[in-house]
């Protein structure tokens, strides 16, 4: 099996990139609930080649990680160790506050920061949000709830839908997430920030925090921080940033100063799994002081109670500082991809896709028929075909229909998003495999298919 792992890595750049799962492993599979025992290993061999693509060096969609071979070696030691990583004293949690002390360090947190290594920036932005919310109301939404309190955030249009989602779950309701308007590069505006809370203050309403993004989904584009952060102070707000995959640029030289302000921020949401391509799933949450997590999460019962010694000794434990009792031993494969790249080498890719994104937009530039729809910031670039004759709807329908067929035809896999009401080719590079020869080649690709399909 490990054999075939690395066949089906090492194969990767000469196959297809995405294969929807054929029809004979789809039978296969639609068994009863197996009452005697069989070797599974045939069909987990067999479902290798029909995964989501990303470890293929022309994977552009949304924001994956690109994985390396290398992670297969703490998936072995973390099955063979079984750890649970919810609490109690184990090598696990030593990893686990490790590797938190690492990021705290990385992004210029204080002395009292901490965190834990969760399953990605959705889980982290709702832990944040919940330490955030408990502290604006000292603790009492815990055993009261927000009720009527007029608790209202606010964010960007461009925010991800995670942050939405964590009001929701919150009982704060998505309604209290205010979306402030951004400027053309789509950015927080935070002249209109500043105009929309005061007004809600004035309105009787309670703002509490702020959630900037530090590298949006839609075009990567990085908030303002140290102004954010001004604002915060100034209002009395939690500043939190949504930094998923953008906040790995800390690690790279020549693009960090554009994170300056984000050492302000009172929490920090982020994965392993995109940018520092640690295997799925693993992401990281960060406060500036961890006792605001203990605030909004401890609450041992008898059967969890601590000890000074034997194996319920140690503190905190996870469970105190998050949702999760049982946790798995995620911070393992994080802590090994640090260990074997360190921060130069992930940094050079990170700095290596942004400079392919720019190499891109050039070449998109200066092609007659393409169209780009966005500065790129980053590693994400917004394009679309244009043609004569066509209107906004046909566009659309041409440029939805060439993404579909790139990765029908296993040829690359862009995702769709829309910027200004444009449907746009999205190419998101946070893949180490990609070169050079792959943009050309998508170009060519796209070009090609826009003649057969307009
Ligand atoms: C991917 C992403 C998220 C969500 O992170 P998950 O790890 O998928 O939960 C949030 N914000 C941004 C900007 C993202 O790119």
């Amino acid at each position: 099996m490990l054999d075939a792992a690395l066949d089906h890595m090492q194969r990767a750049p000469g196959d297809r990139v995405w294969t929807p799962v054929a029809d004979d492993l789809r039978d296969q599979l639609a068994t009863p609930l197996p009452g005697a025992p069989a070797s599974p290993d045939a069909l987990l061999e067999a479902m290798m080649p029909y995964g989501v693509g990303n470890t293929h060096p022309r994977f552009f969609g949304w924001v994956h990680g690109s994985g390396t071979p290398a992670q297969i070696i703490p998936a072995m030691v973390e099955a063979a160790m079984n750890t649970n990583c919810g609490g109690r004293d184990h090598v696990g949690l030593l990893v686990e506050r490790q590797v938190v002390a690492w990021m705290a360090n990385l992004f210029g947190f204080p002395e009292g920061a901490g965190g834990l290594v969760v399953s990605g920036t959705s889980m982290a932005t709702l832990i944040a949000l919940k330490a955030a919310r408990d502290a604006a109301m000292e603790g009492g939404s815990r055993s009261d709830g927000v009720g009527g309190a007029g608790l209202v955030g606010y964010t960007s249009s461009q925010a991800h839908s995670c942050v939405a989602r964590a009001f929701d779950m919150l009982g704060l309701g998505t309604q209290a997430l205010r979306r402030v308007p951004v400027n053309a590069a789509f950015e927080t505006d935070t002249d209109a920030l500043e105009a929309a809370i005061a007004a809600d203050r004035a309105a009787g309403l309670s703002p509490f925090c702020i959630i900037a993004s530090a590298g949006t989904v839609n075009t990567g584009a990085i908030d303002d921080l140290a102004s954010l952060a001004e604002i915060a102070a100034k209002s009395g707000l939690w500043l939190h940033v949504d930094g998923a995959f953008g906040a790995c640029i800390q690690m790279a030289p020549d693009l960090a100063p554009r994170l300056k302000g984000i050492e302000r921020a009172d929490s920090l949401a982020f994965d392993f799994h995109k940018w520092m391509h640690v295997t799925y799933d693993a992401g990281c949450v960060l406060l500036r002081d961890e006792a605001r997590l203990a605030a909004a999460f401890s609450d041992r019962p008898d059967y969890l109670a601590g000890e000074t010694r034997g194996l319920a000794a140690g503190a905190p434990w996870p469970v105190d500082l998050g949702p999760e009792l049982s946790r798995g031993f995620r911070a393992l494969k994080v802590w090994a991809q640090l260990t074997e790249f360190g921060t130069d080498r992930l940094g050079a890719l990170i700095q290596r896709n942004c400079d392919q994104a720019a190499y891109l937009a050039a070449r998109i530039d200066e092609t007659a028929g393409l169209e780009r729809l966005a500065p790129v910031s980053l590693q994400i670039v917004c394009f679309r075909v244009v043609r004569d004759g066509f209107g906004e709807a046909e566009t659309d329908a041409l440029n939805r229909e060439i993404v579909i067929a790139l990765q029908e035809k296993g040829m690359a896999a862009p995702s769709t998003t829309r910027i200004h009401g444009r449907l746009a080719i999205r190419v998101n590079l946070t893949n180490h495999r990609t070169t050079q020869t792959d943009l050309d080649g998508l170009l060519d690709d796209v070009l090609k298919l826009a003649g057969a399909l307009a």
